[in-house]
């Protein structure tokens, strides 16, 4: 073979490959949108890279599935069952003891910041039908004894679970974030590892951007402005908001919010605007940023001699703290 014949084969032999990794380039970066509207909450999945036929189905029967188990409002869900077990154990599925038994871990490890059997003061509050009220001083101090997350058992085996006579769970600052690990799951099996999964606002990173770079999500402001002033980078990890902003009322002037005090039966009023939590595993973050909204900055750094998160808490005052100290950055724009 002449010199020159070899070099044409090896210009076209050369092309080829870079036809095909060009191709393989685009076929990674398509960009497919999942969306709906489960568990009261807007859903958007993109998903990057081929995506198998049925996810999109799979995905909304899954959140389908755990509306079921987990919505106070259903008569037949698991909690409500809880709820109406007159003080003895109910079987449940596994999902419902999972999500239970580790929000009675974080609630107890919070110092009970976060504290799952608030329902009867929450509904005292109006926030589960949309009528709300002020509850006299009373009214609460007698709901609050019905309020006490140690005092959920659930049996060895993660198939039942009991709260006392009177006691009332609602699992709303904890079932978006393990929807979201589930989602992840689901996506991770099927072998999508690129995604970025929004769960109203609950945001779970699947893997990293394109050549493993860290995906940017922003925060949103809790103020009237509802701007976007920074953003945190993150990989492979969720990003959690509990914002004042997000639901409240207002009466004669004042601002009720939706997170309780779960030891007064009233509104955190601690001067936070809102939490945001940076973690590994979605449940954690979506529990930590609402415990941690009621504990502020000084049960954030307490909690985190155990366990592994970063936060963003955006006080009344318009400052912005996090746990800057350990190596975490917020980036302002
Ligand atoms: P999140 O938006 O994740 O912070 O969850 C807030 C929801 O959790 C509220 O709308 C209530 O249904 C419920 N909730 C309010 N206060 C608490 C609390 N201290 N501990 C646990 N759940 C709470
Ligand atoms: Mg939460």
């Amino acid at each position: 073979m002449n010199k020159e014949k070899l070099g044409r084969i090896i210009f076209i032999a050369v092309f080829a490959v870079l036809v095909f990794l060009w191709g393989i380039n685009i076929r990674n970066s398509e960009e497919t949108h999942v969306t709906g509207f489960y568990m009261d909450t807007y859903i958007d999945c993109t998903l990057f890279g081929k995506v198998p036929d049925g996810l999109s189905e799979e995905i909304g029967s899954t959140l389908e599935m755990l509306d079921d188990l987990f919505n106070v409002n259903k008569k037949d869900s698991d909690v409500s069952r809880i709820n109406n077990g007159a003080g003895e154990f109910v079987e449940v599925s596994q999902h419902t003891s999972y999500l239970v038994s580790e929000a009675k871990r974080i609630g107890e490890l919070s110092g009970r910041a976060l504290d799952i059997t608030i329902y009867p003061v929450v509904k005292a509050w109006g926030f589960t039908t949309g009528e709300n009220r002020v509850p006299g001083p009373q009214e609460l101090s007698a709901l609050v004894k019905t309020v006490d997350v140690s005092r959920i058992e659930v049996d060895e085996a993660g198939s039942r679970v009991k709260i006392p006579e009177g006691f009332m769970i609602d699992l709303g600052a904890v079932a978006k974030g393990y929807a979201g690990d589930m989602i992840k799951e689901i996506l991770e099996e099927c072998g999508v590892n690129r995604a970025i999964i929004n769960l109203g606002g609950n945001i779970v990173c699947v893997g990293s951007k394109s050549m493993g770079r860290k995906w940017q999500i922003g925060i949103q402001s809790p103020y009237e402005d509802r701007d976007i002033p920074g953003y945190v980078q993150v990989k492979d990890q969720a990003v959690v908001t509990s914002g004042l902003y997000e639901r409240f009322f207002e009466e004669n002037g004042v601002k009720y919010g939706h997170i309780m005090n779960p030891y007064t039966g009233y509104p955190v009023d601690n001067g936070i605007s809102s939490v945001t939590i940076i973690s590994k595993d979605g449940l954690y973050a979506d529990a930590l940023s609402t415990a941690i909204f009621v504990g502020g900055e000084e049960l954030a750094e307490e909690l985190r001699k155990s366990l592994n998160f970063e936060y963003v808490i955006f006080c009344g005052d318009g400052k912005v703290k996090t746990s800057e100290d350990a190596g975490y950055s917020y980036i302002v724009k």
